[in-house]
């Protein structure tokens, strides 16, 4: 006999940047109880997963650091690597070098496992088409193959949510506002490739789509 799919329970994929904090608060108000997961896999600052660290003890989340070296021995890249620069600007039809292949397959495969263990269905991942920037599994064709693999891969009803697909950044700030947090998403977040807090470093291209889509949705904001 199938579970019954737990309503009241769901897991993050949580990186502590503007995105998954985002999605984690969307989960809070949903459901009762939010379970959060990082990934450590050598990230060029460490500081991103203190980050993700404190925002979920502040706000009293579960949180669980899994450790994935093994992406970055499997592909160093500029987030992993200090010796290759980030790119400051690419062809858009190209990935960024900042892309590491098969990462959200491997982090929503992971986090899946741990949710059947922990009998909850709901998974909830910031990917986003509208900013694909050339990530082949941030489009909701891949989420939604996934969902099926992973449902088939284990016998299990997952959901698969994703709050952030068609929307934008300036929407996603908007998002943050309408859940009454766009001030702790502002000030509490790292998105900022040289792993500064908040605002950032102001010069990255984390930065300047963050500000960008921030900037936009202040001059609409009533
Ligand atoms: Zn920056």
């Amino acid at each position: 006999m199938k579970a019954l799919v737990n309503k009241k329970s769901a897991i993050v994929v949580f990186s502590g940047g503007q995105d998954s904090t985002t999605c984690l608060f969307w989960a809070k108000k949903r459901y009762e109880e939010v379970i959060a997961v990082s990934f450590d896999y050598g990230q060029r600052h460490a500081f991103e997963l203190e980050c993700a660290k404190d925002i979920c003890k502040k706000y009293e989340v579960e949180h669980h650091i899994l450790n994935l070296d093994l992406l970055n021995q499997l592909a160093p890249n500029s987030l992993t690597r200090v010796d290759i620069a980030v790119d400051k600007t690419h062809e858009t039809d190209t990935p960024p070098n900042s892309f590491v292949d098969g990462r959200n397959l491997l982090f929503l495969t992971f986090v899946a496992i741990l949710a059947k263990q922990r009998n909850i269905n709901h998974i909830i991942t910031g990917v986003s088409q509208s900013d694909f920037s050339g990530y082949p599994d941030c489009r909701d064709v891949f989420i939604k193959s996934l969902n099926v693999t992973l449902n088939l891969s284990m016998d299990y009803e997952f959901v698969m949510h994703t709050p952030l697909m068609w929307i934008d950044k300036m929407e996603t700030w908007q998002l943050a506002d309408e859940l009454e947090v766009l001030d702790i998403i502002k000030n509490e977040t790292l998105t900022c490739y040289n792993g500064i807090i908040g605002d950032g470093c102001g010069d990255c291209p984390a930065c300047h789509l963050r500000r960008n889509g921030y900037n936009a949705y202040m001059a609409i904001r009533k």
